[in-house]
């Protein structure tokens, strides 16, 4: 088969672009050299929506930002992802940038913003830290899980026809005549058109593909997460006031239930590690924005790490390879970007936005948890399996489990469940349920032990059996 389209990355950004190319009628192929989608940057941000008063007026980021944020509600609709717009509030005590960042929203024609004095912030945030006089309110700004957004995008379009590949390594690309045929380890497929949306893997697939490079880095967030439980009665998103390196530390509730407080932002590699410095950093930063943060509430830390190309996307049409479009670069807020990207890759590749008749809805995977009552005793009454919780922390049943491993796109990682459910996410951070969830990837995947993953190829949950059972 010849796809009209192949797609090399599957992040939020890769698999927004699938999940449109699909519903426009194209064939449409994805690959990620990973076990699973969104596990790159996708899996490891801050998960905000963002309003768009941030990016530079006219840049790629300020129209993808605030149309993408406008997308937002109708596409979480459809897909049944949880999306809430909590609001923001940027603090500090400098009205002159405050003011500066109001008139650049506006620029930008960001709506529902405006200019709080200390004591309209108290009443949003009681336990605002001292010393912030004046904040900048953005109404319209959310949380989203952004793995979650990945998984249900790339789930809908296969629903619909379109083709996810998981463990490609890419290995060569040549044309044959107007058709790419792109070799992987695994495969050969032939395409008309390739996106290049490989996150930090942008230039080792441009150099396959024969299209431009760019000088990109790579600059780390760290995180502390802290539980449910922690008394912050935090509603909004926190920041203090940008910098050159980006938006700050901030705190914010998430779309779970749980809080997120960073992140750093350190030049370097593209490693994902937490450092005592980093960490040491985000407790004193944070402690400048919210007074009651206790770190002992912390139960987990992790990183993501940003790629950056200067101060904007790069979303073009390849000038060197014909057929190829580069995206480079698509560091924050390329989440919240993510659905204006993909319209805006669809006509780059000359193809009208209108979606065809008869699209295919994905089936409700609404976590038992947060069904009402009524609903929860229905299901249980009608599959057992929806009575037996696997994992405590988070109230994850078993019959949540099973319905996320026979979701379209088919995983074997005990990550991808977690992604998925969040089985395993809560306060003992898997110590209960890990074996659990192990011993239902071999189930339903019909596998044995030694095919189940943590989360990529190489982390196997176990090596083989020290005795015959
Ligand atoms: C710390 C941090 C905080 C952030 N906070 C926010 C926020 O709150 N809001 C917001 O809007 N944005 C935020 N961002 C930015 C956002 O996370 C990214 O813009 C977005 O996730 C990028 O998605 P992507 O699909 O381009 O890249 P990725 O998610 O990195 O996906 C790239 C994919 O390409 C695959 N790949 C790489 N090389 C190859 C190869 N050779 N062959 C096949 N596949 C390959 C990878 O496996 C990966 O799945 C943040 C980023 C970070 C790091």
């Amino acid at each position: 088969m010849v796809f009209d389209v192949l797609i090399v990355g599957g992040g939020v950004v890769g698999t927004a672009i699938f999940n449109k190319l699909v519903r426009i009628g194209k064939k449409v192929a994805l690959i990620d050299k990973a076990s699973d989608v969104a596990t790159g940057a996708s899996k490891a941000n801050s998960g905000l929506v963002h309003s768009g008063y941030d990016p530079a007026p006219n840049s790629l980021k300020a129209k993808m930002n605030v149309r993408g944020s406008a997308l937002f509600d109708a596409l979480t609709k459809r897909l049944k992802v949880p999306f809430k717009r909590i609001g923001a509030l940027v603090v500090g005590d400098d009205e002159k940038m405050i003011k500066n960042l109001y008139e650049r929203g506006l620029q930008n024609g960001v709506k529902g913003l405006s200019i709080l004095n200390r004591d309209e912030i108290l009443k949003k945030v009681p336990n605002i830290a001292d010393g912030n006089l004046v904040a900048l309110y953005s109404k319209t700004a959310g949380v989203v899980s952004p793995y979650y957004l990945a998984i249900s995008l790339a789930d809908e379009g296969i629903l619909n026809g379109g083709k996810v590949f998981l463990e490609e390594d890419l290995v060569n690309a040549e044309k044959e005549g107007e058709i790419f045929k792109i070799t992987t380890k695994k495969n050969v497929f032939h395409a008309k058109n390739v996106v290049n949306s490989a996150g930090a893997g942008y230039n080792d697939v441009a150099k396959i593909l024969g299209s431009e490079t760019y000088p990109l880095s790579f600059r780390r967030g760290e995180y502390f997460v802290f539980g449910d439980t922690a008394p912050l009665n935090l509603k909004h998103t926190i920041f203090p006031l940008p910098t050159r390196l980006g938006k700050g530390v901030l705190v914010t509730p998430t779309i779970d239930g749980n809080y997120l407080v960073g992140p750093t932002s350190e030049d370097g590699d593209n490693i994902t590690k937490t450092t005592y410095n980093g960490l040491n950093e985000i407790k004193a930063k944070a402690s400048m924005i919210l007074k009651n943060l206790n770190f002992k509430d912390a139960i987990r830390e992790f990183s993501g790490v940003r790629v950056i190309s200067g101060d904007d996307f790069i979303i073009e049409k390849s000038k060197k390879q014909a057929g190829v479009i580069n995206l480079a670069g698509i560091c924050s807020p390329g989440l919240s970007s993510a659905p204006a990207i993909a319209e805006y890759v669809t006509e780059l590749l000359g193809y009208p936005l209108k979606e065809k008749e008869g699209l295919k809805e994905l089936k409700d995977y609404t976590l038992l948890k947060n069904l009402p009552l009524k609903e929860q005793n229905a299901k249980i009454r009608e599959n057992a399996d929806y009575g037996e919780v696997v994992c405590k922390c988070e109230k994850i049943t078993k019959g949540d489990i099973v319905d996320a491993l026979n979701r379209p796109l088919k995983i074997r990682s005990v990550d991808g469940i977690k992604r998925r459910t969040n089985a395993g996410m809560g306060g003992c951070q898997g110590g209960f349920c890990f074996t659990k969830v192990v011993n239902l990837i071999l189930k339903e995947r019909k596998i044995s032990y030694e095919e189940v993953l943590k989360e990529n190829r190489g982390s196997f949950v176990a090596l083989g059996n020290i005795r015959e059972v």
